[in-house]
C-alpha cells in the first residue's frame, strides 16, 4: 500500500485523485490544497470544451488528452449531470488559419464556405472575419463539475485536507511515497517553475437563457460568448504577466462593448457580476515524472502549466499521470528482483 499526496484540488488535482484511487483502490490518497471549490481557477470559468493557451503543447498529446476529456463530458452529458451541455459553437477570426488538430474530436466539425462565412458577417455584424469553423461540443460547468468530482473521491475512500505547501522540497520527509504536483499557477513557486506564468482572464456574466450557442472569435483583440445553464459569460482577456485579480474597468467596457456589437440584444442587459481568474500558463504543459533534490526515493509526477485549457484536458491528464505511475511502479519492482 502507498501513500500518495496531491497537491491541488483543482480540476487536474481531482480528476488525478479519482483516477489513481480506481487504479489502486488500496493506495492512501491525500490532497493537500489552499483552495476547494468554488474558489479554484476553474470554478469562475465556462467549462467550454476547446483547446485554448498551451503554447507549443504537442499538438499530438493535446488530441490524446482532450479528446479523452470530450469522451468523459460525453459520458457524464448521458448520465445527466447538472451544467453539461452538449451546445453548437461558431469559432472565428481575423486571419485565415489552418484545420485545428482536434476537428475530428468534436462533433459535425465544418469549416465555412466564402457563402456561408458573408451569412455569418452580416448576422454578427462582423465585417473583418477571414475565416470561421462550426461544430457541436460541450460545456461542463466547472461548479457542478467540481462538486461531482470531490463526491467522487470522497466515495473511493479519498481524504482532503486544507493546506498551503510552500515547497516541494519541504515534503522531503513526510510520509508520502508518491506526490502528484496539480499546483496550477502555484507552481510557479513550490517548484519553483519560472515558466509558469499568469494568463489573466476577466469574464462578466449576464442573464440571458435566449442565447443558445457558442461565439468565439479566436482574433487578438476577440470576444467571447457562452452559455452556461443560469447565465451566459462574456469575454474576455488573456493578458499575460498579470497578477492583477481586480476588476479592472478598461476591460469591462472592451467586454460589454465587443460582445454587444456582436449581439445587440445584450446591450438590454445588465451585467450580474464579473470575475478575474490567472490562468496557469507555461511554454508548454507540464506532465512528467520529476525528483526531490533533497530525496531522490520520492517520486514526484508535476501535472500543471494547462493554460486556458484546464477543464478541456484534465480527464485525459489524469491517465497519463496514472500510466506514469503504473511504469514507475513497474521500474521499482522489477529492481527489487
Ligand atoms: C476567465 C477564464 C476562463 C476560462 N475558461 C475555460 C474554459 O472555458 N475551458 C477550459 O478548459 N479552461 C478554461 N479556463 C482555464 C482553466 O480554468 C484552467 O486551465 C484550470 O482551472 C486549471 O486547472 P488546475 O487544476 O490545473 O489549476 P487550478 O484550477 O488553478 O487549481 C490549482 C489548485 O492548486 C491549489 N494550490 C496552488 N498552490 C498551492 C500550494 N502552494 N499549496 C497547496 N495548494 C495549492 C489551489 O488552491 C487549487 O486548488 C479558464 C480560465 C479563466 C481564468
Amino acid at each position: 500500500m502507498k501513500k500518495v499526496l496531491i497537491i491541488g484540488a483543482g480540476v487536474s488535482g481531482l480528476g488525478s485523485a479519482i483516477r489513481i484511487k480506481e487504479k489502486f483502490p488500496d493506495f492512501k490518497v491525500t490532497i493537500a490544497t489552499k483552495d476547494i471549490t468554488p474558489n479554484t481557477t476553474g470554478d469562475g470559468s465556462a467549462g467550454l470544451w476547446g483547446p485554448f493557451i498551451l503554447g507549443s503543447t504537442p499538438d499530438d498529446k493535446v488530441v490524446q488528452w482532450s479528446r479523452e476529456t470530450h469522451d468523459f463530458f460525453l459520458y457524464l452529458w448521458r448520465e445527466g449531470l447538472a451544467g453539461s451541455c452538449l451546445i453548437p459553437c461558431l469559432r472565428v477570426d481575423k486571419t485565415k488559419n489552418p484545420l485545428p488538430s482536434w476537428k475530428h474530436v468534436v462533433f459535425g466539425f465544418k469549416e465555412l464556405n466564402e457563402v456561408e462565412l458573408e451569412v455569418w458577417k452580416s448576422i454578427y455584424s462582423m465585417d473583418d472575419i477571414q475565416s470561421a469553423f462550426s461544430f457541436v461540443t460541450f460545456t461542463c460547468e466547472p461548479k457542478h463539475l467540481l462538486k461531482y468530482l470531490m463526491d467522487r473521491f470522497y466515495k473511493l475512500g479519498g481524504k482532503i485536507v486544507q493546506r498551503e505547501i510552500k515547497s516541494i522540497d519541504n515534503l522531503s520527509d513526510e510520509d508520502y511515497d508518491i506526490i502528484i504536483n496539480c499546483s496550477g499557477l502555484g507552481a510557479k513557486y513550490i517548484v519553483p517553475d519560472p515558466k509558469v506564468i499568469p494568463v489573466r482572464g476577466q469574464v462578466a456574466r449576464v442573464k440571458a437563457p435566449w442565447i443558445y450557442h457558442v461565439l468565439l472569435d479566436e482574433s487578438d483583440d476577440g470576444n467571447y460568448i457562452i452559455p452556461n445553464t443560469d447565465t451566459v459569460v462574456l469575454g474576455g482577456t488573456h493578458q499575460e504577466n498579470d497578477f492583477n485579480t481586480n476588476i479592472c474597468k478598461e476591460d469591462s467596457k472592451f467586454i460589454r462593448q465587443g460582445c454587444e456589437h456582436i449581439v445587440p440584444g445584450l446591450k438590454n442587459i445588465e451585467t450580474l457580476f464579473e470575475w478575474v481568474g490567472l490562468r496557469p500558463g507555461r511554454d508548454s504543459v507540464r506532465l512528467e515524472s520529476g525528483s526531490m533534490r533533497n530525496n531522490k526515493s520520492k517520486l514526484i509526477i508535476h501535472n500543471y502549466g494547462h493554460g486556458g485549457s484546464g477543464v478541456t484536458l484534465f480527464w485525459g491528464c489524469a491517465r497519463e499521470v496514472v500510466d506514469i505511475l503504473t511504469s514507475a511502479l513497474d521500474e521499482t519492482s522489477k529492481s527489487k528482483l
